[in-house]
């Protein structure tokens, strides 16, 4: 009987399960049968952009934590499909960081290539999946949106493609409850010209934290200050932007901070991170990790030790994105085509996921972490038939994003990068980012 194989969420992860298949079956390789169940009306994950915020069209929670006037925030030549370039998508090389809008349209254009859009189940929610022992199959029970329906089905395998940036991690401060202006976490952070004009809290220092403060301060913000726990970002700001330690508390309209020092505030973004959260998965098959690059629980970052017919993609913190995750897809799929073996052994498999803890720890480097990723790529790809690319030469152009960041934080966005797949030099943007205020495709992609 061929085997059933579903696949959780229609984002960059789940996508390259679905491509990664159907490359297999374009070369004649009889594959499962393939279900990608997708909670919302439209595939593309985080990058499908919608104004809502708390829940969706169907009272789910919504998934998006992007924004308006998202443009990447690391160079495209990091993660460029190997198999679908850039070139071939908009028949020309095109600049280093595309605003959001321009991302979709290249994600789509794998997939619509391949065909595999009936493969998805829309609208279809992942409530709960079970595993039978004796049966050795799974059991998903899913919630069918437009028929207001809820049905069960089995599979041999499932994958969990659902994202980890979605579920914020919110944070209480004294005072919050009794402030008198807005507080918003990233994740409902839609529009940064509702900020014009306002002295903006930023809380965090990660990548939320540096971009969104950017997108205040790009349009209009009249201060924006950023807080840390324990290190600053420590870019070479802009006058009207402050970075501070610790927020202690707030008081009216006032922040208070471990320095001693105080200032007013219009509105607060909490940019806390996100938490790995399945509800719809018991404890026995729900992957408990930090956001790290090596995962645990998961053998070579993809095989769920506690139950290796269970895999999850793209759970790792993130250098490399699309690419790695086509890595893992093509990595999982081989395993369910039985072109690699998993080891039979739990302990063999838990050692694995130590080894790669171990070495995750020995440096603190960024050069080093991008590196490992870099290297975790490259040790997938070469179990696969997945195009193989100069990885290394992606870690190069990371490297030289993290130069251009620390040199000016609001102008590494003009800088342009060589393709590692086509080899081709992007050009120079026709606008520094800090005057492009437009972020369509069309605006990005005209001459
Ligand atoms: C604000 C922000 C900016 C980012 N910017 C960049 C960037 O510039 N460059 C970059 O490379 N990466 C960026 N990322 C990283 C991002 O994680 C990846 O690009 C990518 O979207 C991850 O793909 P994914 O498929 O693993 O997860 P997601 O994109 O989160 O997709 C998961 C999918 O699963 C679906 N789903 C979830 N739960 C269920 C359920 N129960 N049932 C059915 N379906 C479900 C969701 O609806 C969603 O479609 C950014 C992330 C954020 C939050």
């Amino acid at each position: 009987m061929t085997k059933r194989v579903a696949v959780i969420g229609a984002g960059p992860s789940g996508l390259a399960q679905l491509r990664a298949f159907q490359s297999a079956a374009q070369k004649g390789v009889e594959i499962p049968e393939v279900v990608c169940f997708e909670k919302q009306s439209n595939w593309g994950g985080l990058w499908n952009y919608t104004w809502r915020t708390g829940v969706d069209e169907n009272g789910e929670p919504v998934h998006c934590s992007m924004y308006r006037y998202l443009w990447t925030n690391g160079p495209k030549e990091g993660l460029e499909f190997a198999d679908y370039s850039f070139e071939e998508h908009f028949g020309k090389q095109i600049a280093s960081y595309p605003p959001r809008a321009v991302m979709v349209d290249y994600i789509e254009g794998r997939v619509n290539k391949a065909g595999v859009r009936d493969w998805i189940r829309f609208n279809s929610v992942i409530r709960w999946v079970e595993y039978d022992a004796e049966a050795d199959d799974f059991t998903v029970t899913v919630y069918d949106a437009e028929k207001d329906h809820v049905y069960k089905e089995r599979f041999d395998h499932v994958i969990v493609a659902s994202g980890h940036f979605s579920t914020p991690n919110v944070p209480e401060y004294p005072g919050f409850d009794q402030y008198f202006g807005r507080i918003v976490h990233a994740h409902d952070f839609r529009d940064a010209r509702e900020f014009e004009g306002q002295d903006v809290l930023v809380v965090g220092s990660s990548y939320s934290a540096e971009d969104i403060g950017s997108q205040c301060w790009k349009y209009g913000a009249k201060s924006v200050t950023s807080c840390y726990r324990s290190a600053p970002m420590g870019f070479k700001w802009p006058e009207n932007w402050e970075e501070k330690q610790g927020l202690v508390r707030v008081e009216g309209k006032t922040a208070f901070f471990q320095d001693g020092s105080s200032k007013h505030i219009d509105a607060i973004i909490l940019c806390t991170g996100y938490k790995h959260y399945f509800n719809f998965l018991p404890d026995d098959l729900r992957l408990k990790t930090k956001n790290r690059l090596a995962t645990a629980g998961l053998y070579k970052g993809v095989v769920y030790v506690h139950n290796p017919k269970m895999f999850y993609l793209g759970m790792q913190d993130q250098w490399f994105t699309f690419n790695m995750f086509d890595a893992q897809a093509w990595y999982v799929r081989d395993i369910i085509l039985g072109r690699i073996e998993v080891p039979a052994d739990k302990q063999v498999l838990m050692a694995d996921v130590a080894e790669r803890e171990a070495r995750e720890e020995a440096s603190d480097d960024v050069k080093y972490a991008i590196k490992y990723q870099g290297d975790y790529v490259k040790e997938l790809i070469a179990d696969t038939d997945y195009p193989s690319f100069d990885v290394d030469g992606a870690c190069a152009a990371f490297f030289e994003w993290k130069k251009h960041k620390a040199v000016d934080i609001m102008t590494f966005r003009n800088n342009a990068y060589r393709s590692v797949i086509t080899g081709t030099m992007a050009p120079v943007h026709h606008t520094p980012w800090k005057d492009a205020l437009d972020d369509s495709m069309e605006a990005y992609l005209a001459n």
